[in-house]
């Protein structure tokens, strides 16, 4: 009996492992059918905050897909699926040329755009971001592409130099969820980042865990040593905000401020903001 209780384990294992297979088959195939129809895939903005005047400084971009029957599927499933089926380079460059259309419409604000390892390493991205640049007729000054530790492991060669040169024409980069991986610190010598994103993961015990403050103190002073500005990812309460603040921490994200929108409810976020400085003229 356990025996073939054992087997028939087995068969139900591999059957549910072979759906699983299946469903994200289908869900890649009804990706990129959403890619080719540009249906359902969107691109929102969450604000990213100035810590000194507390007004909307940047936006990241942060991609949505409305599947017609699943509802919102979130990128932390889909994105990863682009990545191992290849869409990542067609959804990749929707992605940039939706955010740098939009960056032209919101001239003051720094765009933020999170890229793949695997659009970044891919054939020509660099001309390719350059074109869509110039299509767009913004500066590459205006874009920070948001980059992960996942680049640096391969080819730490390569990757030194891809980042060096979307530094010499002029993009902003950002080391994003910075402490998560395998984040040796002597990256940050090798990869010349201007920005250091700190993960939610350490912004959270904030407040809570003694020895919370002071990790993110010595993140902000080490990138304060080394040039580079630091934002806090997932600040969701007064406590972590006014450690944030004397930690010294440049720019802030989180629910706390504003959840990741379309774009025109950004607009209306900006237009409310310029209102609130007419009606609070500084003293
Ligand atoms: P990420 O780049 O680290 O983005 C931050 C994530 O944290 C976003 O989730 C954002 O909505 C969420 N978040 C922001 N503030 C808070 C907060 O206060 N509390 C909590 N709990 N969460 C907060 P989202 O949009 O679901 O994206 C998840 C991840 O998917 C992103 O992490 C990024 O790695 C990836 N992703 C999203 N959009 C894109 C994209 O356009 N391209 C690529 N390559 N990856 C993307
Ligand atoms: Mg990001
Ligand atoms: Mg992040
Ligand atoms: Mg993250």
């Amino acid at each position: 009996a356990a025996k073939s209780r054992g087997r028939g384990q087995f068969c139900l294992y591999e059957a549910s492992m072979d759906s699983e297979v299946k469903n994200r088959q289908l869900l890649a195939s009804e990706l990129r059918e959403a890619l080719e129809h540009n249906q359902g895939l969107m691109l929102w903005y969450q604000p990213i905050i100035c810590t000194h005047s507390e007004k909307i400084v940047g936006l990241e971009a942060l991609v949505r897909w409305q599947h017609p029957q699943q509802g919102m599927i979130s990128p932390a499933t889909f994105i990863p699926l682009a990545e191992e089926t290849g869409l990542i380079i067609p959804l990749g460059e929707w992605i940039l040329k939706q955010a740098f259309t939009m960056a032209k419409r919101w001239p003051q604000l720094i765009v933020a755009v999170n890229v793949s390892p695997l659009q970044l390493r891919s054939r020509n991205f660099i001309e390719q971001l350059m074109q869509l640049v110039a299509n767009a007729g913004i500066a590459p000054q205006q874009i920070e592409l948001e980059i992960t530790e996942g680049i640096l492991i391969d080819d730490e060669h390569e990757a030194n130099a891809l980042v060096c040169s979307l530094r010499e024409r002029g993009f902003h980069l950002a080391l994003d969820d910075f402490g998560t991986g395998y984040s040796s610190l002597s990256y940050l010598s090798r990869f010349p980042v201007n920005t250091i994103k700190i993960d939610r993961a350490f912004i959270q015990p904030l407040g809570l865990v003694d020895n919370a403050t002071a990790i993110v103190r010595a993140v902000v002073d080490l990138g304060h040593a080394m040039h580079l500005s630091i934002t806090a990812e997932g600040v969701e309460t007064r406590e972590q905000y006014q450690a944030l603040v004397a930690a010294g921490c440049d720019r802030l994200q989180g629910y706390l401020f504003h959840r990741a929108q379309p774009p025109e409810e950004i607009n209306a976020l900006l237009a409310a903001e310029i209102v609130d400085d007419d009606s609070n003229p500084p003293a």
